[in-house]
C-alpha cells in the first residue's frame, strides 16, 4: 500500500460538485480554488485533504494543486520536424507552394516511411516525457501520416507501442483521412479505408475515427462517410473542421454524433448556437492558430452560449510543434478572453472527456486517478506568466513522476 499527501497548499482546484462529466459553458467558473491538500493512496486520490501519515509527504506552499492536464488533440508519434517550412511560411510563401515544393503532409509521410520504429519511438518518447515535465498526465495519440493502408496500420501499431512505454493515460484516434493520398480521388481513398478497417483497427486500441475537412483534404460527404464507419463499429467520431476556410461541417458533425470538432477558427456564426446545445466538445488549438496565423476561434462566443470548451496542443510538427498546456491556456485566456478557471476546465474535466475518461481523471475526486500537478504560483498565474514553465512536481497513479530541478525541497530531505 503506497500513500502520499500533498498539504499546506495555497488552491486546490476542485469542480463545483462531484460525478460531472463535463463542465458546459463558463461553468469553469464554478470550480474552486481553496487552499488544503490531497491524500493518495494505492493510485487512486483517496481524500481531499493531507494526511500526516502517509509515506511521502509533499509540502506544496505558495503552490497551486491542479489535477493533472490532459491533452486530447495530438498528432504522436511521427518522424521529423519542418523548420524550413516553418520559415517559409513565415516569409510569405502559401502552403499551395510549400506542398508543390514536397512539404505538408505528404512530407511527414516521407520521413515516417524513412524512419525505424526504434527511432520513431524515440522521437515520440522524447516529446511525451517533455509533456510530462510540463503537466500533461494523460494524451491522445493519432495516425494520419502513413498516407497508405500499410502505413497507417504501421503508425496505429507504433502509437500502440508508445501507450505502453509512457508513464501517462493515452487514447488512440485513427485519422483515416488525413490528406489524400497520390493516385487516389477522396472518395476511392475511403473506400479503401473501409474495406481494410478491420485490419487497420486490429494493430491499436483506437477509440475514434478522425478526418480533416477542408478544401485541401476531405469534405462534408467523407465526413458523414467516416461518422457512419465509427459508428458501425461504436468508435468516436472526431473532426478537424473550419481550420482554415468555413465549410459548415459543424451541423454534419453533430448529426453524425462527433464527440467533438476541432479547431473551428472558421466556425460559422450560427453554428456556435448549435455547439452550445449539442453534446460535442469544442476542442480549440490556438498555438496551431498563432503559428500558422489563422483566425482566432470564436471561443468566448462559445463559452457564452454553453459549449463544452476544450484546448489541446495539436502537437505536430507541421503547424503545431507545441509541447505546453500551460502556453496553450495562456494563449487562449488573451485570444478568447476565457479566465484562467475557464482555461483551466478546458486542459483537464473537459479533454478528459473528449478522450473517454473523464470518470477516472480530470478532477481531484476521491475514486479517480491520482494524477496530479502542483505549480509554483496560483492557477492565474498560468495564463498570465506566458511561456514560464509553472510545474514544479508532477503525480501520476499516486507516483512522483517528475520535480522541477530546485523543487527537491517540498518533498523533504
Ligand atoms: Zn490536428
Amino acid at each position: 500500500m503506497s500513500s502520499l499527501s500533498v498539504h499546506g497548499a495555497a488552491q486546490v482546484l476542485l469542480p463545483p460538485e462531484p460525478g460531472l462529466p463535463y463542465l458546459r459553458g463558463d461553468a469553469g467558473n464554478r470550480m474552486t480554488l481553496a487552499p488544503g491538500g490531497v491524500t493518495c493512496r494505492d493510485g487512486v486520490i483517496a481524500a481531499l485533504e493531507d494526511d500526516p501519515g502517509a509515506e511521502v509527504q509533499v509540502d506544496a506552499s505558495g503552490a497551486a494543486v491542479l489535477p493533472g492536464l490532459v491533452d486530447c488533440h495530438t498528432h504522436l508519434p511521427f518522424a521529423g520536424w519542418r523548420a524550413e517550412e516553418y520559415a517559409m511560411k513565415v516569409a510569405g510563401v502559401p502552403y499551395a507552394e510549400i506542398a508543390r515544393l514536397g512539404g505538408g503532409i505528404r512530407s511527414s509521410a516521407r520521413m515516417l516511411a524513412e524512419m525505424p520504429d526504434g527511432d520513431v519511438l524515440g522521437q515520440a518518447r522524447g516529446l511525451a516525457d517533455e509533456m510530462l515535465r510540463l503537466g500533461t498526465t494523460a494524451f491522445e495519440c493519432k495516425s494520419g501520416y502513413g498516407l497508405s493502408l500499410d502505413a497507417e496500420r504501421r503508425q496505429l501499431g507504433l502509437a500502440e507501442a508508445l501507450c505502453g512505454h509512457v508513464p501517462q493515460a493515452t487514447a488512440i484516434t485513427a485519422l483515416v483521412a488525413h490528406a489524400v493520398p497520390e493516385g487516389f480521388t477522396p472518395g476511392e481513398w475511403l473506400d479503401a479505408v473501409e474495406g481494410a478497417l478491420d485490419h487497420l483497427l486490429s494493430a491499436a486500441m483506437v477509440t475514434a475515427l478522425d478526418c480533416f475537412i477542408e478544401s485541401v483534404a476531405f469534405d462534408n460527404a467523407a465526413l458523414e462517410r467516416v461518422g457512419a464507419m465509427a459508428a458501425d463499429r461504436g468508435l468516436w467520431l472526431r473532426a478537424h473542421v473550419e481550420q482554415l476556410g468555413c465549410h459548415r461541417s459543424v451541423p454534419v458533425a453533430v448529426a453524425n454524433g462527433a464527440r467533438s470538432v476541432d479547431h473551428l477558427s472558421m466556425v460559422h456564426a450560427d453554428d456556435v448556437a448549435l455547439l452550445g446545445r449539442a453534446e460535442c466538445a469544442a476542442v480549440l488549438l490556438p498555438s496551431a492558430e498563432v503559428l500558422n496565423d489563422e483566425h482566432a476561434a470564436p471561443g468566448r462566443a462559445l463559452l457564452d452560449a454553453g459549449a463544452i470548451g476544450v484546448l489541446a496542443t495539436d502537437l505536430n510538427p507541421g503547424t503545431s510543434p507545441v509541447t505546453s498546456l500551460p502556453l496553450v491556456m495562456g494563449l487562449a485566456v488573451r485570444r478568447y478572453r476565457w479566465t484562467a478557471l475557464e482555461a483551466a476546465a478546458a486542459v483537464t474535466l473537459n479533454a478528459a472527456w473528449v478522450m473517454g475518461q473523464s470518470s477516472a481523471a480530470g478532477s481531484l475526486e476521491p475514486g479517480k486517478r491520482a494524477d496530479l500537478v502542483i505549480l509554483d504560483a496560483p492557477l492565474e498565474h498560468v495564463p498570465y506568466r506566458l511561456g514560464h514553465d509553472p510545474v514544479e512536481i508532477v503525480v501520476v497513479g499516486g507516483r512522483v513522476v517528475h520535480v522541477r530541478p530546485g523543487s527537491e525541497w517540498r518533498l523533504g530531505g
